[in-house]
């Protein structure tokens, strides 16, 4: 399904890699690595450094709120918090494309309205989607992506060079108003209000679940 929002797609995005070298693998393997350069700490401690004021990242950090009557929660690869306020969020993918797909867009500006439901001032927050090269889960070099993106920001796109291929960066603000729109769109569904639209990217329906029973489906 389209946009990210739907339950069947968010199954899809199993983490059980084990044996597997298809893109989606190799990207949850690259979202471990720059995980491990982030150290972990207790939930309840973490948020009170954000609180305090701390300049923190937050890796992979569950974000909650709610859209009309329904809960909703997520979890970005990286916020930087300082001031009390998230500064950035920081989404990375592992695709051989050039430039993020609008449903990219979606789910980082999807991170931000969470982030303005538990009470942060997101007007004006910066995002930046980071395209790996698919080769690229199993490079050190993946931990300076985000002190690179903090010294070359702001921009609108930047590059930076590994071993395996250009990193593409691309940053842009979060728009409330959009965001709003497509999750209405999205919840329209759950409603009873609108059918479900498949989607049109081949490898999601290999990687679904539903994909053997699935009338759409492109696998
Ligand atoms: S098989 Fe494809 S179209 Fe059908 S539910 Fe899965 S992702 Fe959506």
């Amino acid at each position: 399904m389209t946009g990210g929002y739907q339950t069947w797609e968010l199954m899809t995005t199993s983490k059980d890699v084990e044996g597997r070298t298809d893109p989606l693998a190799n990207g949850v393997r690259g979202h471990e690595k720059i995980a491990s350069y982030t150290p972990d700490s207790p939930v309840k401690e973490t948020w009170r450094k954000v609180i305090d004021g701390e300049r923190l990242r937050l890796h992979d950090q569950l974000l909650i709120g709610m859209f009309e009557e329904i809960y909703l929660s997520g979890h970005p690869d990286l916020v930087i918090f300082a001031d009390q306020k998230p500064k950035f969020v920081l989404e990375f993918k592992f695709s051989a494309k050039n430039i993020p797909s609008a449903w990219h867009h979606s789910q980082v500006g999807f991170y931000c309205y969470l982030l303005g439901e538990m009470g942060f001032d997101v007007d004006k927050l910066p995002y930046v989607i980071g395209i790996f090269p698919p080769d690229s889960h199993r490079s050190e070099a993946l931990r300076k992506a985000p002190n690179y993106i903090l010294e070359k920001f702001p921009f609108r796109r930047e590059s930076m060079e590994l071993s395996e291929g250009k990193v593409k960066f691309v940053a842009k603000l979060y728009d409330h108003p959009d965001t709003v729109r497509e999750l209405s769109w999205a919840v329209d569904y759950w409603r009873g209000v609108r059918d479900p639209v498949p989607t049109k990217i081949d490898w999601k329906c290999r990687a679904c679940f539903a994909s053997d029973i699935c009338e759409f489906s492109l696998a």
